[in-house]
């Protein structure tokens, strides 16, 4: 049976507590007991994502209710395709390449861990009696991220999502993104900013019992990137791509809350033969700045063009220390980070895009900028060095297309959200509006 605990020592739980928790009741957040080594020659035996994801997480399934449903939870997540993309090479060598993240249904990385935790839900949910409520996720969403939740759940039983978003501070083929699902998903646009989203969210779980446990006034449940369910399958794709790339290969990560850098880490200790983790953070410093200082501070978050990590807190910030046991030279010796700031987005978008003709979404670009910033500099390794491509750059239209002076097709699943109809409501931001959309 695996075994999960609290960062803050609350704990043992199981997988569907965990799965059906945002934060642990201590304010904590989770991590199994411990990470199984895959052994290398397993791993490499895996013949698909799918298979890799289900070999890997395997141990953390087990004795769980879901356990037999893995390799269809896998199959499900892990359909589409990882393929690599060429960069022009770097200083002393180097070869980097981009591994898609983006040919998800929202064309963006967190399609994976969004539509691997759904499956788990409502798995988790059909075992209920009938009568029991359907379950409402509540989100809030500064543009991009919202939609591949909306899109994870959309259709399901026994699941309702309402998705909050800033009015008008998003673009307009975001706004499509998150109106255009079936009636079970709910888009509103609140009359403020992304905070007000965030209150109101954190205010409805305060006032709600928040879980998959029916509560007196109906149930609420976050899918938010802290969920370990989100978490634990981005592992998969780092390995898959390690495995692919060959041994040792270097990886720079976009990095905001810092589910996906944290994946990485994950992955390179289950054994999948990663070499070292760069955490590109546009200017929210909170990370680098840790790696440099020894102290952690967070910070109000500040506004880049690489929104979707405009993180002034990052959440596995928690999760990371507690790994390390709060050792600063361990996790120096893990990771490194590099702050990357709009100016650099900017020019490395053009840069790459005339080197190589390949267009970059800006959280992409802030990563190939810390990895061949990283390559410049004395001492950096050479080597193969895989970059994480979170979102396609259509989705990011108005900074990217500016830059290279042409304009960047949206891929087929994007061109297929845009021709449905797209609807929804609008409210001012205080909890009372707010109520008459939830259980
Ligand atoms: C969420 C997101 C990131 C940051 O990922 P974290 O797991 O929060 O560090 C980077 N790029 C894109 C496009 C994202 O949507």
């Amino acid at each position: 049976m695996a075994f999960f605990f609290s960062t803050r020592g609350g704990g043992p739980v199981d997988l569907e507590t965990v799965l059906q928790s945002g934060t642990a009741p201590d304010g904590g957040l989770y991590v199994p007991e411990r990470l199984p080594n895959c052994g290398r020659e397993a791993l490499r035996a895996c013949e698909t994502p799918a298979e890799l994801a289900q070999f890997m997480l395997t141990p953390f399934f087990e004795g769980s209710r879901l356990a037999d449903a893995l390799p269809e939870i896998c199959a499900y997540a892990f359909a589409r395709p990882l393929p690599f993309a060429e960069l022009a090479p770097g200083p002393n060598g180097a070869r980097l390449r981009l591994l898609e993240l983006f040919h998800g249904p929202t064309a963006a990385f967190k399609d994976y861990g969004a539509r691997f935790l759904a499956a788990c839900l409502e798995r988790i949910l059909a075992e209920e009696p009938a009568s029991a409520p359907p379950l409402t996720i509540l989100v809030a969403t500064s543009g991009d991220t919202g939609a591949a939740v909306a899109s994870a759940f959309s259709g399901r039983e026994r699941i309702r999502v309402v998705v909050l978003f800033p009015k008008g501070r998003i673009s307009p083929r975001q706004e499509h993104h998150l109106g255009c699902w079936e009636d079970n998903v709910q888009a509103i646009a609140v009359r403020g900013g992304f905070d007000d989203c965030q209150r109101l969210v954190k205010q409805a779980f305060a006032s709600a019992e928040p879980g998959l446990k029916p509560a007196g006034r109906g149930r609420l449940g976050s899918a938010n990137s802290i969920n370990l369910g989100r978490l634990l399958p981005q592992s998969a794709y780092h390995a898959w791509a390690a495995l692919k790339a060959g041994e040792g290969s270097h990886f720079a990560v976009p990095t905001g809350n810092l589910g996906n850098g944290l994946a990485c880490l994950w992955a390179r200790e289950m054994g999948a033969g990663i070499g070292r983790i760069l955490l590109a953070a546009n200017a929210n410093r909170a990370i680098p700045d840790y790696l440099a200082s020894g102290e952690y501070q967070g910070r109000e978050s500040v506004g880049t063009l690489a929104n979707a990590m405009d993180v002034g807190d990052p959440g596995n910030m928690e999760r990371l220390r507690h790994y390390f046991g709060g050792d600063v030279e361990r996790v120096r010796s893990a990771v490194s980070a590099a702050s990357v700031d709009d100016g650099r987005i900017r020019r490395r978008i053009r840069r790459e895009h005339s080197d190589s003709g390949v267009a970059l979404c800006p959280h992409t670009a802030a990563g190939v900028d810390a990895c061949r910033e990283s390559l410049a500099e004395a001492g950096a390794p050479g080597g193969d060095w895989i970059i994480a491509a979170t979102a396609h750059p259509a989705k990011f239209e108005t900074v990217v297309e500016p830059l290279i002076g042409q304009a960047v097709a949206p891929p087929p699943q994007l061109q297929e959200l845009l021709a449905r109809p797209s609807r929804h409501e609008e409210i001012p931001p205080d909890m009372a509006a707010l109520a008459r959309h939830l259980p």
